[in-house]
């Protein structure tokens, strides 16, 4: 769970807030002061709670890479090119800070620092009177702020943390960026948070990765399939369909060996788009691709429409939009969704004879907003696509980042984001071969209304059985779905076994897996394990991995040689990528239903080791971010000491799981 600006006490501290005023300029003016606007909500609340400094700091363009290609291109086409007035029109934040002002007006007093950099400001900042802004040059100014090395990434972030006590990014733009002013300066100032802005982006798109509120509909387009590879797959493991749209729309439609005439398909990644299609069927999501077409025989604005009623394309004509067969099924779907993302138009917008289908589509999303849907636009085009035609206040969200919401929708972690996270706790409960349908119905109903106001993340993994009824019961609340267990083999001949796919169709988010009792009574090896996991997080599940040592080889000495063995048997061929999917639970054997609990200490000592293993494998970030779970015998009057220790991210609760005045102070732990 990100921290958020209002959760710190501003009162009298110096503070350092990352913004994204990379705003386009023409010779020296705003032409659009979107994402300064944006910014405004955490600017006046950080002032209004009485900071006594507020220091401002953005890249603008990027002065070396853009001016090498201006002056390129002005060689090119024989004009002259004078580099302080075209960085002085492009790049220099001062006018920035002049726009800003007046969109503060009384609220506050903005000065620029000085166009000689972002070092040594100090005593400029300090010598501020409380409320002013104070907005430092381009961060692209020092080629440390984009350095690939961390000695020249920290050089200037230990400067920036000079000016404040606490960091707020509010930069979602820039926020999968691994800048100095972006995330390396988190290591330097003593407390960071997200701003406004920031936690808006993140409660809106977070989800649609992480567990969206279904049916989750999914409209990509855009012109290239290439550059949506990850947010397709991504996207496939919770949408019940997949509209593809834009040009990308002509590379499948190729792959599935339809005519595609001039249109732009890239040929090189036509089995790419087959195996998008393979994985869709797999995961039981529809794929909508366009049925009919308008095209034109050139691109350009004023090419003469012609329809083409068929899916398959004329030779001569290249497909622009798409036609009124496509649009009646895009109707169908969408009316259907509960959830909706969109990124990237479905046909060639700009040009006025070609934006019905683009249009259309924004009208849909807009009316399906009106119906309680959520919807939310990312990606520069089709944000371009819903201001164009007016809609953009009709969306419950339109995202201010293009590369930043399409790296979190393919469930990537962006380094701006993950730096303002505080400590994110999961609690899980266990429901193990317990409660019929009604009762555990009983259960998740209670603990939907107890744990509303929780601010940790939670999960109930009932019996198979109990899986549908408890699913229902969950949608759209806090709460995720879990399994006890899962077959190591797609399908087949395995009686009394349950798969992944049949536990996708049923909702599951998270599975259990190598659990003690899996483990000791029904016999599971560590290569068994090691397979489920691998098989369950290729279906996209979240996997909890069990591990723990048993009374015996406790008193032998022997928990860290098995912690580490079941942790590296068990994640063996696990990818860096595929491990932000999985927790650790440390369930030491004879904890487990026996009422006896490892002290915190004793606890601890194993989590840091476990930690030090995951460390050896993966490195330090993935150590840092990976939530271990302590599992034995958690109750409401332990779970806040075992909590309250530096490695412990959260618990597996077995029989304080099954009611819910049990649970529910465990789950609120405070
Ligand atoms: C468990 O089943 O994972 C567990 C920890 O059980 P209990 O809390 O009952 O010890």
């Amino acid at each position: 769970m990100v921290k958020t600006v209002n959760t710190v006490d501003l009162k009298d501290k110096r503070v350092i807030m990352r913004v994204d005023f990379n705003v386009p300029m023409k010779d020296g003016v705003v032409q659009d002061d979107t994402r300064i606007r944006a910014a405004i909500p955490t600017i006046k609340y950080i002032l209004a709670q009485g900071a006594k400094s507020l220091t401002l700091m953005s890249h603008l363009g990027d002065p070396a890479k853009d001016s090498e290609k201006a002056k390129a291109k002005a060689l090119k086409d024989g004009k002259s090119f004078n580099l302080t007035s075209y960085i002085k029109g492009k790049h220099r934040m001062a006018p920035v800070a002049a726009h800003l002002q007046k969109k503060l007006g009384k609220a506050a007093n903005v000065v620029f620092a000085g166009e000689d950099g972002c070092y040594n400001k100090k005593n400029f900042i300090d010598s501020q009177k409380p409320g002013t802004v104070i907005m430092l040059e381009n961060t692209r100014f020092h080629k440390e702020e984009t350095a690939k090395n961390a000695k020249d990434l920290d050089k200037l972030a230990k400067a920036l943390a000079e000016y404040g006590d606490i960091f707020v990014n509010d930069a979602f733009g820039t926020a999968h960026r691994d800048h100095a002013s972006t995330a390396s300066i988190a290591k330097f100032v003593p407390v960071s948070v997200a701003g406004f802005l920031m936690e808006k982006e993140i409660k809106y798109l977070e989800p649609i990765v992480t567990n969206p509120v279904k049916p989750l509909v999914a409209i990509i387009g855009g012109a290239k399939v290439s550059s949506k590879i990850a947010v397709l797959e991504s996207l496939l493991k919770n949408a019940s369909a997949l509209v593809i749209g834009g040009a990308m729309a002509y590379t499948f439609l190729k792959a599935q060996g339809k005519k595609t005439g001039k249109s732009l398909v890239e040929d090189d990644q036509i089995d790419t788009a087959r195996k998008i299609l393979e994985a869709a069927k797999k995961a039981g999501a529809e794929i909508v691709l366009p049925l009919d077409h308008v095209g034109a025989e050139k691109f350009d604005a004023a090419a003469k429409p012609v329809k083409v009623a068929s899916v398959n394309i004329p030779d001569r004509l290249i497909g622009m939009d798409v036609g009124p067969k496509t649009i009646a099924r895009y109707r169908q779907v969408i009316s259907k969704a509960k959830t909706i993302v969109w990124n990237g138009p479905v046909g060639v917008f700009e040009f006025n004879a070609f934006a019905k289908g683009t249009e259309v589509v924004a009208k849909l999303v807009a009316a399906a907003t009106a119906k309680g849907c959520i919807t939310v636009v990312g990606g520069g085009d089709s944000v371009a696509a819903v201001n164009k035609f007016g809609l953009a206040s009709k969306m419950s969200h339109v995202s201010t980042g293009g590369g930043a919401s399409l790296e979190l929708l393919e469930g990537r972690k962006l380094p701006g984001i993950e730096v303002t996270r505080g400590r994110d706790y999961f609690i899980a409960g266990n429901w193990k071969m317990h409660k019929t349908r009604k009762e555990a119905a009983d259960l998740a109903n209670a603990l939907v209304k107890s744990l509303k106001t929780g601010k940790h993340k939670y999960l109930v993994a009932p019996t198979f059985t109990a899986l549908e009824t408890v699913g229902g019961i969950l949608k759209g609340s806090n709460i995720l779905l879990g399994a006890q267990n899962c077959a190591a083999e797609e399908q087949g001949a395995h009686t009394g076994e349950v798969s992944a796919l049949q536990l996708k169709d049923l909702g599951v988010n998270v599975i259990i897996l190598g659990h003690s009792e899996r483990r000791h009574v029904y016999k599971e090896s560590d290569a068994l394990i090691n397979k489920k996991v691998k098989l369950a997080l290729s279906h996209g599940f979240e996997v909890i991995l069990c591990i723990g040592e048993t009374l015996e080889e406790r008193e032998k000495g022997k928990v860290e040689a098995v912690c580490k063995s079941q942790t590296e048997k068990g994640l063996k061929s696990v990818s860096p990528e595929a491990l932000s999917n999985v927790t650790i639970a440390y369930e030491p054997v004879w904890a487990i239903g026996t009422g006896k609990t490892a002290t915190p200490d004793d606890a601890q000592a194993v989590h840091k080791f476990v930690r030090a293993v995951i460390k050896k494998l993966y490195g330090s970030l993935a150590a840092k971010r990976i939530v271990i779970q302590y599992g034995g015998s958690v109750n409401p009057g332990n779970a806040a000491q075992l909590m309250a220790m530096e490695d412990i991210d959260g618990a597996l609760v077995g029989g304080a799981s099954l009611k819910p005045e049990l649970f529910t102070p465990i789950a609120k732990f405070s």
